[in-house]
């Protein structure tokens, strides 16, 4: 998830132009900024990119993901669906707002798993948020239908997936809403940063007004300052050099995704020489953003061998199941219940525990990533690391 790779004189120069008007909000000083608004341009741009009819910059991902629930009235006694290999971001955000998050199996797509998924729609479920985990697609579609069946609103979660199209659409425009994520490790950084995108115009306003305590921005639109407030709402403001970056950075993106195809193939090819090897499914090969390559070994004992031959050969592969920030298992605050609120909220109400989270309660999502090995695609592949992994993976292929 590499925009750090490649920043460059582009950002500088936007960023520049900021600190030479220097305004730094994005909103009001129309006379000291004159026709420079970055973070305007920059939901424009974006909105563009994805052909979606609107966007809505925010502080980061996580801010996104709070703002949408918000725009969708989500709330106290809801429950939010999601999957059981994220980031803890996406059911931190449902629990801020309120809501009970629910995780559903992931299958070999790497994301929700949709007859999962109808299993646990239950009257209290007020939204579903399938996440494109490393650059590739849930099955949105089957999601879709599933949701518009039970008439429940979906939230992709696309904080990885930036970029990333399934049959031509991109990602983000499948659901109601669409979240992103600019942090410092996405596939476009702006430092801290986040979008989220609607085709729906009501809802985009309600997000617009949300992100900024709640201010209507309707007596001067685009400005700010005397409106009226419909509702309460928070401070999700992003600041015009944050808008300047994802300028910059936006304007990279499809040369990025068509470098980490380009990368992803050769590492591709090795891997596939390792006996049983089998790759995470692709919806849309000809759309991934490419930003990881995935690989699963026939069980858990093989994917060890593999792991110890990659790592002695100096090429370590992440495993999603020894990770503590993406996999359901692993995330002790959750499934414990820890809290700095005194009466136990948000997992607690009145005392009362409100959902008891299982360590158990995945194992087919346990199943997949035990076996299951990353490797993070460079947009710039330099010629020693291509050869230390494609190596690595000749070695563990004549080690099965
Ligand atoms: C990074 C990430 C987020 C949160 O984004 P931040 O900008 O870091 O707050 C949310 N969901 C997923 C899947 C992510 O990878």
């Amino acid at each position: 998830m590499p925009g750090f790779e490649i920043f460059g004189d582009e950002e500088k120069r936007e960023v520049l132009e900021v600190l030479e008007s220097g305004v730094l909000f994005r909103y009001g000083f129309e006379g000291q900024r004159g026709r420079q608004w970055k973070v305007r341009r920059f939901e424009e741009a974006f909105a563009r990119y994805t052909g979606a009819s609107h966007a809505q910059a925010v502080t980061s991902g996580t801010a996104a993901l709070k703002v949408a629930l918000a725009a969708l009235g989500v709330g106290a006694g809801d429950e939010v669906i999601t999957q059981g290999f994220t980031f803890v971001a996406t059911w931190e955000a449902i629990l801020d707002i309120g809501a009970v998050p629910v995780f559903t199996e992931i299958d070999l797509s790497l994301n929700m798993d949709p007859a999962d998924l109808e299993k646990k729609i239950t009257p209290r479920t007020k939204a579903i948020i399938p996440v494109h985990m490393m650059g590739a697609p849930a099955r949105i579609e089957e999601i879709m239908a599933i949701a518009d069946k039970h008439g429940i609103a979906v939230i992709e979660d696309t904080a990885q997936a930036a970029g990333a199209r399934l049959h031509g659409r991109h990602l983000g425009t499948f659901g109601a809403i669409g979240t992103f994520s600019f942090d410092s490790v996405k596939t476009i950084t702006t430092g801290e940063g986040g979008m989220c995108i609607s085709n729906d115009a009501s809802l985009w306003q309600r997000m617009d007004q949300y992100h900024d305590h709640g201010h209507d921005h309707l007596p001067n639109p685009g400005g700010r300052g005397g409106e009226g407030r419909l509702f309460i709402g928070f401070n999700y403001r992003m600041m015009e050099i944050q808008g300047a970056i994802g300028l910059a950075q936006l304007a990279k993106l499809d040369a990025m995704v068509e470098a980490q195809q380009h990368n992803k193939n050769i590492l591709r090819e090795a891997a596939a020489a390792i006996p049983g090897v089998q790759f995470r499914d692709l919806l849309d090969p000809a759309g991934d953003s490419a930003t990881f390559l995935t690989f699963l070994l026939p069980d858990k004992a093989k994917t060890d061998t593999v792991a110890d031959v990659l790592r002695a050969a100096g090429a370590v592969a992440t495993r999603w199941s020894e990770n503590t920030w993406h996999y359901y298992p692993n995330w002790e605050h959750l499934l414990e219940g820890k809290t700095p609120c005194n009466d136990g909220w948000p997992f607690t109400l009145h005392g009362k525990r409100r959902y008891v989270y299982d360590p158990q309660a995945l194992p087919k999502t346990v199943a997949i990533l035990e076996r299951a090995l990353t490797y993070q695609v460079p947009v710039r592949l330099a010629p020693e690391q291509e050869t230390s992994i494609c190596t690595a993976l000749a070695q563990a292929a004549r080690a099965l």
